[in-house]
C-alpha cells in the first residue's frame, strides 16, 4: 500500500481537540469553536503528529520534559537497565489462532505497580527493541466506536490498552468490561477529561479520586496507569500518582486521529511517517472517534507490512471483571 510521504495536511494544534472528548459520555464530536485554548504544552506539543525535534524543543524551554531518547539507540542498554527494576519481559502471546496476514501480539511486557513516567516525548522511553509498538487508545469506552475498534484489534489478535474517561466508564460499564475481557489493558484518563492546569489542586485531587473510585467499582481493580487529557501533566497530580504508586504515560508517536474529518488515507501516512521517525514506541490514538475506528484495520495492516511488533502492556496483578 503506498501512501503519499508529503501529503500530511496542516492540522489545528488546539489543544482541547488533541482529545476532545471532555464533554463526557455524550456525543459531541469536536468541539472547535467553543473550548478554550489554553494549553500552552498540548498546544506546542501538537500531540495530533508528533514532530519530535520542534516538540521537545517547544516543551524542553517550558522545563517540562527531559530530553528525547529513541526507542532504540546508543542509550539503550542504560534504558534496560532502568527498566530492570520497573518490568520483566513476558511470554510470546499465542497467535496460532491468527492468519499469516495477522499483525498478532509478539511479546507481553509485564509492568510492576508502582510509578514510572513512560513515553520519551516527556518522560523515558519503554524498554522496546527498534520497530516495536505499543499500541494505546484513549477517550473512551465510547458505544459508537469502541466495539468497532475491539473488532479490528480482535481480527488482528492484537492487545492494546485502553485509557477510559470515568464518565464513559460510569456511562457505558459492560463496554468498559469488555474491554478488559477482550484481553485488552485498561487505565485512566481522568473523570470528565478537563484540562487539569486550569483547575485548583484540590479539584485536581478530586478527579483523581472519582477516576480511580469508578475505575474499581467498574472493573474490580486499582487502576495501574494514568494518562493525562490532552499530555498536559500537573505537577499536583503527579506527585499524586507517585504517592500512589500509579505509572505515568505519555507517548511517542501521534496520529492526529481526534480531528473530525481526517481520512484514513491521511491517518496511515502520518502513522508510517511518524512511526519511521520514532523507530516504534507508545503509539497515542483514540476509540472514541469515527475516523480511528473507520481506519483502524488499514492501519494495523500497515504496520504488519512495515514489520512493526506489537507490544503488550500488562501489570502485575491484573485479572478480569467479575
Ligand atoms: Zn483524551
Amino acid at each position: 500500500m503506498k501512501f503519499p510521504g508529503k501529503a500530511i495536511p496542516a492540522i489545528s494544534l488546539a489543544p482541547a481537540a488533541v482529545c476532545a472528548n471532555a464533554a463526557g459520555p455524550v456525543p459531541g464530536g469536536l468541539d472547535k469553536n467553543g473550548r478554550r485554548l489554553a494549553a500552552p504544552i498540548a498546544s506546542r506539543a501538537g500531540f495530533g503528529y508528533v514532530r519530535p525535534a520542534r516538540l521537545l524543543g517547544d516543551l524542553a524551554a517550558g522545563g517540562l520534559v527531559r530530553r528525547r531518547r529513541p526507542p532504540v539507540s546508543a542509550s539503550a542498554a542504560a534504558v534496560a537497565l532502568l527498566a530492570i527494576a520497573a518490568v520483566s519481559f513476558g511470554f510470546p502471546a499465542a497467535a496460532a489462532e491468527c492468519g499469516a496476514d495477522a499483525l498478532g501480539t509478539a511479546r507481553t511486557l509485564i509492568l510492576k505497580r508502582e510509578y514510572g513516567a513512560w513515553g520519551a516525548s516527556q518522560h523515558t522511553a519503554l524498554p522496546l527493541r527498534k520497530g516495536e509498538v505499543v499500541l494505546t487508545f484513549d477517550d473512551g469506552p465510547r458505544p459508537d466506536t469502541t466495539p468497532r475498534v475491539l473488532k479490528a484489534l480482535a481480527d488482528h489478535c492484537v492487545k492494546a490498552t485502553f485509557f477510559m474517561v470515568g464518565n464513559n466508564m460510569a456511562a457505558f460499564p459492560d463496554l468498559a468490561r469488555s474491554v478488559v475481557r477482550a484481553g485488552h489493558s485498561a487505565a485512566m484518563h481522568s473523570y470528565a477529561h478537563p484540562y487539569l492546569g486550569h483547575l485548583a489542586p484540590a479539584d485536581q485531587l478530586a478527579d483523581l479520586k472519582k477516576t480511580q473510585e469508578v475505575y474499581q467499582a467498574t472493573l474490580g481493580a486499582a487502576a495501574p496507569a494514568y494518562r493525562f487529557p490532552m499530555l498536559a501533566e500537573t505537577p499536583t497530580l503527579m506527585a499524586a500518582l507517585q504517592a500512589q504508586h500509579i505509572a505515568v504515560f505519555s507517548i511517542d508517536v501521534g496520529i492526529g486521529d481526534w480531528e473530525a474529518d481526517v481520512t484514513t488515507g491521511v491517518l496511515a501516512a502520518r502513522l508510517a511517517e511518524n512511526l519511521k521517525a520514532a523507530g516504534g514506541g507508545i503509539v497515542l490514538m483514540h476509540d472514541a472517534y469515527g475516523p480511528l475506528a473507520d481506519a483502524l484495520p488499514v492501519l494495523l495492516k500497515l504496520l504488519k507490512d512495515g514489520g512493526y511488533q506489537v507490544v503488550h502492556l500488562e501489570w502485575e496483578g491484573a485479572k478480569d471483571p467479575d
